[in-house]
């Protein structure tokens, strides 16, 4: 039995700022608890060998079948260790638009408009920027320039330029409206994690202890309060008290899987299972929403891109040495290295598409290994009407939750993701993009709308920004308050991509990470 003041489960891109901010000042005893390991190796470190992590930091989650994807079963990356999946991910830093934090306030989430949200992201980022009305210096996650971007992403930009598409050095300044080359969550050349970031600097606090490779089973509740946590560590399964109460931070299919299995949920689904209910919460696992992608491959044999050929493994092999050495080179790709966004729609009040270009061919979410060099385009709805849920396999903590994102079910998204899909393959028939002779690998007629919407429910899948399972909201029903305290549970918070009560209109690390440290500061006002 050990005690602590708070316990925070799930060492990802909110858990980590969410301890930091509760372990820096000294005053509290903070656990951090993670899954997964600690995560330094060079695998995590060196941005382009992120296809070469390790199984073990990867929960690698299948869905169920999706209906409106011809019954196609999705594949749910997320990363397992210090740094959660901002250990694993593609480093685009991106805050979302100012509109969405404003919807959030209008939706009735008190304290999180963009004026409220906006000092948090400054305070957390040395940004190349600079320090001013929307960039912050000196904070610890260093937002960077890519090292160096390949030509082809430019291409890509350049030809949407000719589209007037206008460029956008910053997206996360003045206007976000454009397409550029992306800044990246990198420091001298290494992948920042959120665990780099917060943790690496607090790490020897005495007052802050760290437990990895340890899996929440879930939350004791003692007469409507969280007490502690029960953990497992390899076979052993341990008890941990805080007298403050539990930070959920375990991303948004684990937290509303960890409060499942503490008898938090849907009384049905806990039933089905032979979990005894706690408190009947049908929001928990509900409002899935996710970022769906669809997407095409290029064939291009160019000496800057990536590919599974002998000759593309010596040139690997070659920037290795130099990353080693310098911290410079190809294999400080993120690979997601250009893109931008777009409003499709009059009515929107943001842009309503997002494109990524990567910098490798990327086919079954980069787990077919294809010999051919080339690139992939990828667009996907923003802020998508289709909503998903999540819920559980069994009672068994060690098995993977069900999980359906349901996505392209509401027609609407459909109907976008099918004009996004055309004007993509508009970019990739423009110069300077067009001049580079790449060959599509899946030609359609993209004139032809149903033909556009056969190969979309063919491929789209998700571009891995899944949040909305433990919504934050104005009501009783929602699962967390403004504060991030839970409705219904005393001493308990939860804090990551999963209370966003409406997806962001861009990548959701930098909106988790400001979750996450916001939520230091709403405990830490609740505790005293
Ligand atoms: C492949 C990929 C690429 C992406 N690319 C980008 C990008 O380029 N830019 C961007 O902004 N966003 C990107 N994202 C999304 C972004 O990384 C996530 O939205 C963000 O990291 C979510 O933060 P989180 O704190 O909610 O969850 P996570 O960071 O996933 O953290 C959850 C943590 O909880 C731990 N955990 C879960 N269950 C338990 C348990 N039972 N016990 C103990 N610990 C547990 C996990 O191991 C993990 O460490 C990407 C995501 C993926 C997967």
């Amino acid at each position: 039995m050990q005690q602590f003041d708070i316990i925070v489960v799930g060492g990802g891109s909110a858990g980590s700022a969410a301890a930091a901010r509760l372990a820096e000042d000294g005053k509290r005893r903070v656990c951090l608890v993670e899954a997964g390991g600690k995560n330094e190796h060079i695998f995590t470190r060196t941005p382009g060998l992120i296809a070469m992590m390790p199984d073990k930091s990867n929960w690698a989650y299948d869905t169920e079948p999706m209906d409106a994807l011809n019954g196609r079963v999705g594949y749910q990356p997320r990363g397992r260790g210090m740094g959660g999946s901002s250990a694993t991910n593609g480093m685009v830093y991106i805050r979302g638009n100012p509109w969405d934090y404003d919807n959030w306030a209008d939706l009735g989430c008190t304290g999180w408009a963009w004026k409220d949200v906006l000092p948090v992201f400054k305070r957390q980022e040395n940004s190349r920027h600079g320090a001013g009305e929307h960039h912050g210096v000196g904070g610890p996650l260093h937002v960077n320039k890519q090292i160096e971007p390949c030509h082809v992403g430019e291409a890509f930009v350049a030809a949407a330029e000719q589209l007037q598409i206008p460029r956008n050095d910053d997206f996360n300044g003045a206007r976000q409206e454009g397409m550029g080359i992306y800044d990246v969550t990198q420091n001298n050349g290494e992948r920042w994690s959120s665990a780099r970031a917060f943790i690496d600097p607090i790490k020897d606090q005495p007052n802050l202890e760290i437990k990895t490779d340890a899996l929440v089973e879930r939350i004791v509740v003692d007469n409507g309060r969280a007490t502690g946590v029960v953990i497992k560590r390899g076979r052993k399964q341990e008890t941990l008290h805080a007298s403050g109460g539990v930070v959920l931070s375990a991303g948004a299919f684990g937290s509303p899987q960890i409060l499942m299995l503490s008898g938090i949920g849907p009384s049905e689904e806990l039933l089905r299972h032979g979990i005894d209910v706690i408190l009947d919460k049908p929001a928990v696992g509900a409002d899935l929403q996710d970022h769906c992608d669809y997407l095409t491959g290029y064939e291009l044999d160019d000496p800057s891109l990536f590919g599974g050929s002998l000759k593309v493994a010596l040139r690997v092999a070659k920037a290795f040495v130099e990353h080693r050495l310098h911290r410079t080179g190809m294999l400080t790709t993120n690979y997601a290295e250009s893109g931008g966004f777009v409003t499709l729609r009059p009515d929107a009040p943001a842009p309503d598409i997002q494109f990524h270009f990567i910098r490798a061919i990327i086919q079954n979410h980069g787990r077919d290994k294809l010999k051919e060099s080339g690139f992939s385009l990828h667009v996907c709805v923003l802020r998508p009407e289709s909503r998903g849920w999540v819920k559980l396999n069994s009672a068994n903590p060690a098995d993977a939750p069900a999980i359906n994102p349901n996505f392209l079910s509401d027609p609407r998204d459909m109907e976008l993701m099918i004009d996004a899909a055309q004007l993509m393959n508009r970019i990739a028939e423009t110069p300077p993009l067009s001049d580079l002779g790449a060959k599509d690998r899946n030609p359609i007629d993209y004139n032809d709308r149903a033909a556009v919407e056969a190969r979309i429910r063919e491929v789209a899948d998700t571009i891995y920004h899944p949040v909305g399972t433990c919504r934050m909201g104005p009501n009783a029903d929602d699962v967390v308050d403004p504060t991030l305290a839970f409705r219904g549970i005393d001493n308990l918070w939860v804090a990551d991509a999963s209370i966003m009560p409406r997806l962001v209109s861009g990548n959701t690390n930098a909106p988790s990470i400001m979750i996450g440290e916001r939520c230091g500061d709403f405990v830490k006002a609740a505790l005293g």
